[in-house]
């Protein structure tokens, strides 16, 4: 897919969603719907005055884990279509599985989607929600469709119910419990819910036919035992209601308009009809019913978003937890310093169609540089130090310890942000390759001297320092082993930037530094892809086969004195390496740690 950074302000790309909802706004198909203040029933609905919101969506995340950018994908579309046609979107957690949710996940979903830039208050009313809130009414429905005989209580073994329920050449056959009256069910229903069965005894079915075309509805489960305490209803319920059957009930209850989902929920839609259409015949529901609509998730190279392997990077300590900076998390975005704009900008880019998607991970990365350039402050910083003294300081500044201050501003074109200062000395940080003993061709950085075969000599290399002054590169110190230790150069007089004359010589390079009495020595983490293949876990592949080795190398080095006392997550742009981001966990006055975001450019393409 192409990288381009500007089709972040380009026109919106399809978004089939769009379409239908601006076909029911002008239809009117949803005007004429009451809003009872709160999620309820049909009389608690009508009861209340014509619904303010046009639309209502949600994002529903059951509290299993922690939210990653496919979720980002979908809270964008929820809120975003909300926002953009006067609507509301709820945020629901669809906490009807008591096995798997846990409190701290509800925080940290709560922290995620307020951080994304998204609120559930609209007009003062708060739309967050708990599925398992509605408890008592799913059961009164599943009692009611008992009753009208579209239900029934199962109690064939688990393997007779896989068995009886057919595949997609075989119709099922009907269970022997099937004809029951609904007398029967009802009271075998009560036992149920009273703790009288044991769990997986019987549960609780649609009765809606055994032979259709669509397995879901062969009498899909609605119901089972399961003695198990749940985070908000702790043991009230032996009985919890399936995904099938809670999730259109929430939707109703909530006066959802368009409830928007991903694609593999396609086949559950006819069931879905059926349920709330059933329900409203029994005056239980308030029309008109909410429509389900699936979208295609979006997947990135290079990432993994399965809940499963996520867990399993962080329990095999291949990252170090769930906010590492290389993990595809809202919270491991965050603290690799990902912007919530840049976020939004590719799920808005990415529109929505009915096809699942693989973005190329340097379109979010476009998308975090365009958003970077405009307001990122920028710095210099040396991040593979080499000694650089200049021998000639004293005699043209008339002492060794001299400091020549020196300003840049903090953005080229973004004034508003102000200068940076600091000082150009004898003695300098630089690059250690911004110098090559023997350079190789089309090397214009530093090199010293050489002596021709002919007894001639070349001069060595000249660079400016950028802000500072134009040096010429007289040689070298190296150590036992042969490492360049220091870097010796002469300062070319009447060359500072910015005074007349300056640019008399000309130099083919500009190199970056510091001063070593002022540098701000940092930890700084070069983050990189966590994976070599653009599809980690394609055809089943063991993602653990192509980790990426280099994916985190920390290195000490030393950044301005204007860094000295950077808050946490403060973002800047080292000039010639990168967006950076101050660590929102381990960064400190006393110890400054810096996470590499990206890159100046996109070093992954094909
Ligand atoms: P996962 O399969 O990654 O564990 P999930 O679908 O089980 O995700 P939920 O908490 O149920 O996780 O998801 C909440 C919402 O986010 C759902 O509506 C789901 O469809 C949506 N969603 C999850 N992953 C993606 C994705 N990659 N692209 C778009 N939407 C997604
Ligand atoms: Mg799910």
């Amino acid at each position: 897919m192409a990288t381009d950074p500007k089709a972040i302000s380009a026109p919106k790309p399809g978004n089939f969603l769009r379409g239908i909802i601006e076909r029911d706004l002008e239809a009117g198909t949803y005007a004429s719907r009451h809003f009872g203040g709160t999620p309820g029933d049909a009389a608690h609905h009508q009861a209340g005055p014509l619904d303010p919101a046009r639309i209502r969506t949600r994002f529903p995340p059951e509290p299993n884990g922690y939210l990653h950018v496919g979720h980002a994908k979908s809270i964008c579309l929820n809120f975003g279509l909300a926002r953009d046609y006067g609507g509301a979107c709820h945020l629901r957690f669809d906490d009807t599985n008591p096995e798997k949710e846990e409190q701290e996940f509800v925080d940290a979903i709560i922290e995620a989607v307020h951080w994304l830039g998204f609120d559930w208050q609209v007009n003062g009313t708060s739309h967050l929600y708990y599925a398992s809130h509605y408890f008592d009414f799913m059961y009164r429905a599943a009692e009611a469709l008992v009753q009208a005989g579209l239900a029934y209580v199962d109690e064939q073994s688990a393997e007779d119910m896989r068995a009886n329920r057919g595949d997609f050449n075989t119709p099922g056959t009907d269970s022997p419990y099937r004809s029951r009256t609904p007398a029967e069910n009802l009271a075998r229903l009560r036992q149920m819910q009273a703790g009288e069965l044991a769990d997986g005894a019987a549960v609780l079915r649609a009765k809606i036919d055994m032979a259709s075309a669509n397995i879901n509805l062969r009498d899909p489960t609605l119901y089972r035992i399961k003695r198990a305490t749940h985070h908000n209803t702790a043991d009230r319920w032996c009985i919890y209601p399936m995904y099938t059957y809670a999730h259109p009930i929430e939707d109703a209850l909530e006066n959802i308009t368009h409830s928007i989902c991903t694609l593999e929920f396609e086949d559950q839609r006819p069931f879905y009809d059926w349920l709330l259409e059933r329900l409203a015949d029994l005056g239980l529901l308030a029309r008109p019913l909410p429509k389900q609509y699936e979208f295609g998730r979006l997947n990135l190279s290079y990432v993994v978003t399965s809940k499963r392997k996520l867990r399993e990077l962080v329990a095999e300590g291949i990252v170090d937890g769930w906010d590492d900076p290389r993990m595809p998390t809202i919270f491991g975005m965050r603290r690799r310093g990902y912007t919530p704009a840049s976020i939004r900008a590719m799920a808005d880019g990415s529109g929505a169609s009915k096809t699942n998607i693989w973005l190329d991970y340097s379109v979010l990365e476009g998308c975090l540089r365009s958003d970077l350039e405009g307001q990122a402050p920028r710095a210099m910083a040396v991040l593979d130090p080499l000694r650089l003294s200049i021998t000639n300081w004293a005699e043209l500044y008339g002492s060794a310890d001299h400091v020549e201050p020196c300003q840049a501003p903090a953005h080229p074109h973004v004034p508003e942000l102000g200068t940076r200062s600091f000082g150009l000395a004898g003695e300098l940080w630089i690059e250690r390759d911004d110098f090559a003993a023997v350079p190789a061709k089309g090397f214009f950085r530093l090199f010293p001297p050489r002596t021709q075969p002919d007894g001639s000599v070349v001069a060595g290399n000249k660079v400016r320092l950028k802000y500072g002054l134009v040096v010429e590169c007289t040689g070298f110190e190296k150590d036992a082993d042969g490492r360049v230790t220091r870097v010796l150069a002469r300062a070319l007089p009447d060359t500072r930037s910015g005074t007349p004359g300056a640019d008399a010589i000309k130099v083919k390079g500009t190199i970056t530094w510091l001063a070593v009495h002022d540098a701000v020595a940092a930890t700084v983490r070069l983050y990189d892809r966590l994976f070599t293949e653009a599809q980690p876990d394609a055809g089943g592949r063991d993602f653990r086969t192509v980790l990426n080795p280099r994916s985190k190398v920390v290195v000490q080095g030393w950044v301005e004195p204007s860094l000295a006392a950077a808050p946490r997550e403060l973002r800047v742009q080292f000039e010639r390496h990168g967006y950076f981001v101050t660590d929102r966990v381990d960064h400190g006055p006393q110890q400054p740690v810096f996470n590499r975001i990206t890159t100046l450019r996109d070093s992954w393409a094909a």
